[in-house]
């Protein structure tokens, strides 16, 4: 299996480049702002649970978010691989993820790191907002917090999959289809 994190901070341009990953190598996509942001429109309890946070542009419990990928990955373990973006946002969720995947003897292929300046994030957000109907990508305030959280508990997850000789780090400004390609000679780098 070819099974890839996507890494960045809010604003990278993961769920852009993870559509055109996923059409590319045929992969199941696993996002989990996504998979909240379903739930919410569901009205399940899952996604009612998420909600306060996720409108604070504060971090879901690890214990909830590890739960429902678990889920996820057992329900499709015939795919040819997974990507996860937006995930793991923490140390503790990259040691799950390690060891839910270890059970099925599978491994993390590689990261794919977005690297973007501060200043363009919000840019982004702000511009995604129009059109987004997300409540935390709507003020200052909001965005502010996500960046902060992103710098305290998402930045080190990096540094988990350094030690394991998985970082790939690519620049995240520029056109799309430039930051694909070198999305894709990175992924073509992955042994699967
Ligand atoms: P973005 O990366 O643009 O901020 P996402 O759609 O990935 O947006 O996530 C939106 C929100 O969903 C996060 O701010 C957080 O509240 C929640 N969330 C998503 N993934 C996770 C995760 N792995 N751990 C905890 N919370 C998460």
């Amino acid at each position: 299996m070819l099974n890839i994190v996507l890494f960045g901070p809010p604003g990278a341009g993961k769920g852009t480049q993870s559509e055109k990953i996923i059409d590319r190598y045929t992969l199941v996509h696993i996002a989990t702002g996504d998979l909240f942001r379903r739930h919410l429109g569901e009205g399940s309890e899952l996604g009612k649970l998420a909600q306060g946070f996720m409108d604070e542009g504060k971090l879901v419990p690890d214990e909830v978010v590890i739960g429902m990928v678990e889920d996820k990955i057992k329900e499709n373990l015939d795919a040819k691989g997974f990507i996860f973006d937006g995930f793991p946002r923490t140390i503790n969720q990259a040691d799950a993820l390690d060891n839910m995947l270890n059970e099925h003897q599978l491994i993390i292929s590689g990261m794919v790191a977005l690297v973007v300046p501060h200043e363009e994030l919000r840019v982004r957000i702000k511009e995604r907002a129009k059109t987004s109907g997300r409540v935390d990508d709507q003020d200052d305030k909001k965005i502010s917090k996500r960046i902060e959280v992103y710098e305290e508990e998402t930045s080190p997850v990096a540094g988990h999959y350094k030690e394991q000789a998985k970082y790939n780090s690519i620049n995240g400004v520029g056109s799309i289809s430039d930051i694909f390609n070198q999305i894709t000679s990175v992924i073509d780098s992955f042994k699967d």
